[in-house]
C-alpha cells in the first residue's frame, strides 16, 4: 500500500502497534489521524528535498530544521498536523532559498519494490529515532559535525534510487552514526547533570500540590525543578524520566520527591484522576482523555490541537509559571497518597548508569570469575500495551539467581518494582537509565570484552529487546553495526521488515524473534 490520503486513507507502518501488524490504514491505532499522516508525509518529503539541496554543504539551522522535523514525526509525538504543516513550510521556505531542488509526492514515500520499500523505511525510521537524541543533546549545546552531515547523507539517501547492498550499506553506516549520537547526549546529560548514582526512589506521592513530568528531556525538568525552588511544589517523574533520580545536578533539589506511574501506555489510566497537571517533553503521549485534557501541558516538539504548549524564547527559556500555577490552584493529595509499580513494589531503583558500572567492573569481573554471576542479561525497550509483553516480565522473574538483568528504557516498568534480590554488593536488577543509555551499555560490554580478552559476542552477555517506537530501530541498527549477534526481539517483529530483509537479518546477525520464557532461557543458557 503506497502512502497517504487516498480517499481519506493514511498509510503508516512505523511502529510496532500497527493495524493488523502491516500499516494504519484508516487511522493510526495510536491515534493519528490521516490528515496528521499527510502533513507528516509532506514534511518528510521536504526534509528529503532539503538534504538533497544542501549535498555536503549544509548549514547548522537547515540542519536543525531537519532534526526538528524527523523528531516531530516519531510515534506518539506530535498529533498537530497545522503545527506540522508550519514546519513544512519553513523547511520549504529555506529549500527555495538554497536553490529549489525536486521534490518528490508523499505517495511515493512508501511505495515500490517490497525490500527496496522496507530499506528504505527502515533507514527513516531510525534517522527519526536518531533526531530525538541529536534534540535533547542540541538543548544541552552539544553537537557533532559527522552526526549533522549523516542527517543530511541519510534524508538525501531516501529520494534516491540504491540497490539492495547500498542500502545495507547506509544501515550500517548509520548505526555507528547513530552510536556517535548516543555518545553524544551520554557526554551532554553527564556533562550537564554529573554520572547518575544508584538511586531507590519512592512511589509515594506526598501531600501537597505536585507536578508530574514525562518524556526524556532532562534539560526541561532541569527549568522545572529550577522554577519549583521554594515554591512549595513537588515534582514526580512518570515513565522515561525515572532515571533523572539518579543525576546529582537534578536530585539536588529536593522538591524532586519520587516517581508517578509506570510507563507510556498506562497514562490514560494513570493521570485520570491526578489532582496535579502533565508535562509532556517528549514522546510518549497518547491523545488525552477529556477528563485530564485541561492539566495536558506539552513543550518542544509534543502537540495535541487546543492543549497548552510551552514555547522556548530566544534564549532557550522556558517559562513554566502557568504549570506551577496550576498544581497550587489544584492541590494535589489531602494526605501521602503510597502507589505502586506494576508488581506491587512500592520503590524503584535506578542510577546504575555507564560510570557506576565501570567503577564497579572489578568487582563484577570478580564475580564472574568466581562463578557469582553466570550470565548477563540486558532486558530493555519499550513498553506498550500488547498483551504478550507480559513475556518480558515473565522472563526477569525466572531468570536464574545467579544471573544479573540489566535494563533500560520503559520496557522496564513491567519488572523494575520486583525485588529479585542480590549477588553480593550488587542488586539483580540494575536499570542503567533511558533509551539513549544503550551506549552506556555499550560501553560496558565493551570494557568487559576487554577485561575478558574477548569479544562482545563471547561474553555472557544476552540481549533480549522490547520494540515499540523509531528510537528502538536506531538503537538495534546501532548493535547490528558494532556485529552483536543473536540479539532477542518482540513482541512482534517491525511489519517495514520484508522477507528477504529479515532473511538477511537472520542468516548474518542471528536476529531472532522471543517464543516463550522457557524457551529462550533454556536455549541461551544451555549454549
Ligand atoms: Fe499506526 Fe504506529 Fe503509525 Fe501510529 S505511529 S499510525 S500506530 S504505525
Amino acid at each position: 500500500m503506497d502512502s497517504t490520503v487516498k480517499n481519506g486513507q493514511m498509510f503508516c507502518f512505523q511502529c510496532q502497534q500497527t493495524a493488523m501488524g502491516t500499516g494504519c490504514t484508516v487511522a493510526g491505532v495510536c491515534g493519528k489521524k490521516p490528515d496528521v499522516a499527510h502533513e507528516q508525509d509532506v514534511l518528510t518529503c521536504e526534509m528529503i528535498a532539503l538534504a538533497a539541496v544542501m549535498g555536503n554543504k549544509y548549514e547548522n539551522a537547515a540542519v536543525d530544521l531537519i532534526v526538528d522535523g524527523l523528531f516531530t514525526t516519531v510515534t506518539n509525538t506530535s498529533f498537530d498536523g497545522e503545527s506540522v504543516a508550519v514546519l513544512a513550510d519553513k523547511i520549504k521556505a529555506k529549500r527555495l532559498a538554497l536553490g529549489g531542488g525536486e521534490i518528490m509526492g508523499p505517495d511515493r514515500l512508501f511505495h515500490g519494490n517490497g525490500d527496496i520499500r522496507s530499506l528504505r523505511s527502515t533507514l527513516l525510521f531510525g534517522l527519526r529515532g536518531m533526531a530525538a537524541y541529536a534534540h535533547h543533546a542540541r538543548i544541552l549545546g552539544r553537537r557533532d559535525a559527522e552526526v549533522d552531515g549523516w542527517f543530511v547523507k541519510g534524508m538525501a539517501a531516501l529520494g534516491r534510487e540504491h540497490t539492495v547492498d547500498e542500502w545495507l550499506g547506509l544501515l550500517m553506516e548509520f548505526g555507528g552514526a547513530n552510536l556517535k549520537c548516543m555518545a553524544l547526549l551520554d557526554e551532554a546529560n553527564t556533562g550537564s547533570y554529573g554520572d547518575p548514582v544508584p538511586t531507590q526512589v519512592s512511589l509515594t506521592v506526598e501531600k501537597g500540590p505536585f507536578i508530574v513530568v514525562t518524556g526524556h528531556d532532562l534539560h526541561d525538568l532541569q527549568l522545572l525543578l529550577e522554577q519549583t525552588d521554594g515554591k512549595g511544589v513537588n515534582v514526580y517523574t512518570h515513565s522515561e524520566m525515572l532515571p533523572a533520580h539518579g543525576y546529582p545536578e537534578l536530585k539536588k533539589h529536593p522538591q524532586l520527591k519520587g516517581h508517578y506511574g509506570t510507563a507510556w501506555q498506562n497514562q490514560q489510566k494513570e493521570f485520570e484522576n491526578l489532582p496535579a497537571p502533565i508535562l509532556w517533553t517528549t514522546n510518549c503521549l497518547m491523545p488525552p482523555k477529556e477528563s485530564y485534557a485541561d492539566r495536558v501541558y506539552t513543550t518542544a516538539v509534543v502537540r495535541h490541537p487546543g492543549k497548552q504548549h510551552i514555547e522556548a524564547d530566544a534564549n532557550g527559556h522556558k517559562d513554566f509559571s502557568k504549570v506551577i500555577d496550576h498544581a497550587i490552584k489544584l492541590g494535589g493529595f489531602a494526605e501521602d497518597m503510597p502507589f505502586t509499580g506494576g508488581n506491587g513494589g512500592t520503590s524503584m531503583t535506578t542510577g546504575f548508569g555507564r560510570q557506576t558500572a565501570l567503577d564497579n567492573a572489578p568487582a563484577i569481573i570478580d564475580a564472574v570469575k568466581a562463578g557469582a554471576i553466570r550470565h548477563f542479561f540486558l532486558v530493555g525497550g519499550c513498553d506498550g500495551a500488547h498483551t504478550s509483553r507480559s513475556y518480558y516480565t515473565d522472563f526477569v522473574k525466572q531468570t536464574p539467581k545467579d544471573t544479573v538483568v540489566l535494563t533500560l528504557a520503559c520496557g522496564k516498568f513491567r519488572f523494575n518494582d520486583l525485588d529479585l534480590g542480590a549477588i553480593g554488593p550488587f542488586p539483580r536488577i540494575l536499570d542503567m537509565g533511558q533509551c539513549n543509555d544503550a551506549y552506556g551499555a555499550i560501553q560496558v560490554a565493551i570494557a568487559l570484552a576487554g577485561a575478558f580478552q574477548c569479544g562482545v559476542n563471547d561474553l555472557p552477555l544476552t540481549l533480549v529487546l522490547s520494540w515499540y517506537e523509531q528510537k528502538a530501530v536506531c538503537i538495534l541498527l546501532t548493535l547490528l553495526s558494532l556485529g552483536i549477534q543473536n540479539i532477542y526481539i518482540g513482541p512482534s517483529l517491525p511489519a517495514f521488515f520484508s522477507e528477504a530483509v529479515l532473511n538477511v537479518l537472520v542468516d548474518k546477525f542471528g536476529l531472532r524473534l522471543i517464543t516463550t520464557p522457557e524457551n529462550d532461557l533454556a536455549e541461551i543458557l544451555g549454549k
